[in-house]
């Protein structure tokens, strides 16, 4: 089984790059590029002396022991939330910045649904000095006001989408738009493994590191280099990406996704992509999409606004149908509870991402001998309103 990116952009059945015509230069100068750009030790070098001493990498794997006592069996987790900005999505940005800088881009556009991702790209462009303009659905500007603020602070401009529903997929099509009138100027930083080949695989190259520094350290602290578990929250999926990327082809490690099931899968208010969506082409790729009889997109929901997102890209898509990984809904309340745990049992407020990927400890039984990864994507300070609003007993 080959579980990476084939020749023609396609992870089995998912991926390719369904884009619009005027679009196509753009994206077909990346697919030619882009592996032999980061590759190229210049921009190797470039790039991990950033992660080290900007980042703060590698991020610690910290064996958490009351928490491991607590579900009888070994807990490390993957500490993405000490990353500069608090969690994973430096990685990508940083990775797609300095990209961009050798294509002779001086301007980046950006989506942003929740505002992680647009503070993610407003800080590597504060960093490299470089234009950043930055699209939000005009609702998640008035939900997320603070991050609009952030992104201002850092020298970005942020333009409302108006059109739709005003969310993220608004946003997203706003940003296509911009990138098809502006091509020769502008790279367009997607956060997630999805859109148009090779935004998947070149996200997913750059999360990449999570599971290369999971690896060595590891077998620094067991000497064993695999797991039996790594458990991660999928959004898009790129921080389940970078944790699963070094163990796809070990099929003794068990890689468990977590997706947002909402108030509940049958509800009508869920994320929960597998349990509902089926193929479907969304933001330029072939994926499973959540979505009427008709074709039409749902619009999703979850409590965390990282998880909010009707489909899975296409590399989780294609090891979902090849059951490489198992995928498991995690309800609001069940993730609010394992977040709230984690805070009593180790001093760690989660991203409400994270907190679902927890969660699965709670669904699933596990050996004494089991050795488990957990990827904290986030730390849990953007969320704090929403943990206050539904404080949960443990
Ligand atoms: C954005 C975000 C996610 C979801 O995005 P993926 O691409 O699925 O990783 C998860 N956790 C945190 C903390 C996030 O900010």
């Amino acid at each position: 089984m080959n579980y990476f990116v084939d020749e023609s952009g396609y992870y089995g059945d998912f991926g390719g790059a369904y884009i619009p015509e005027m679009l196509y230069p753009n994206v077909e100068t990346l697919r030619q590029r882009y592996l032999e750009i980061i590759n190229a030790p210049d921009f190797k070098k470039e790039l991990d002396d950033l992660l080290r001493d900007y980042v703060g990498r590698p991020s610690p794997l910290y064996l958490a022991t009351r928490l491991s006592e607590h579900y009888k069996t070994n807990i490390y987790l993957k500490r993405e939330d000490l990353n500069h900005t608090g969690s994973h999505k430096i990685n990508n940005t940083l990775g797609q910045i300095l990209l961009a800088k050798r294509l002779n881009k001086t301007r980046i556009i950006a989506e942003t649904g929740a505002g992680q991702h647009g503070v993610a790209t407003a800080t590597v462009c504060a960093l490299m000095g470089l234009k950043c303009v930055v699209y939000m659905g005009k609702i998640d500007m008035e939900r997320q006001a603070v991050n609009v603020q952030r992104m201002r602070m850092l020298g970005a401009e942020v333009i409302p989408a108006l059109s739709g529903s005003q969310t993220l997929k608004d946003a997203t099509n706003e940003a296509l738009r911009d990138w098809i009138n502006n091509p020769v100027d502008t790279h367009y930083i997607i956060g997630s493994v999805v859109g148009p080949h090779p935004y998947p695989d070149m996200v997913a190259r750059f999360q990449s590191i999570i599971s290369k520094e999971i690896r060595s350290q590891l077998e620094e602290k067991t000497g064993r280099s695999t797991p039996d578990y790594v458990l991660a929250c999928v959004g898009g999926g790129s921080n389940a990406a970078g944790a699963f990327y070094h163990f796809l082809d070990d099929e003794n490690v068990k890689l468990i996704a977590a997706e947002a099931a909402g108030k509940g899968v049958e509800t009508g208010l869920s994320a929960a992509t597998c349990a509902l969506g089926k193929p479907g082409v969304l933001h330029g790729s072939k994926i499973i999409v959540i979505q009427t009889e008709d074709g039409q997109i749902v619009e999703p929901y979850s409590i965390s606004a990282g998880l909010d997102y009707p489909g899975i890209g296409p590399f989780h898509s294609n090891l979902y149908k090849t059951g490489r990984a198992k995928f498991i809904s995690i309800t609001d309340e069940q993730a609010l509870k394992a977040g709230y745990r984690l805070t009593l049992t180790e001093g760690i407020i989660p991203a409400l991402e994270s907190a679902h990927a927890l969660a699965v400890l709670d669904t699933m039984k596990f050996k004494p001998s089991d050795v488990l990864v957990i990827n904290l994507s986030g730390r849990g300070d953007k969320d704090l309103e929403t943990y206050f609003k539904n404080e949960v007993k443990i």
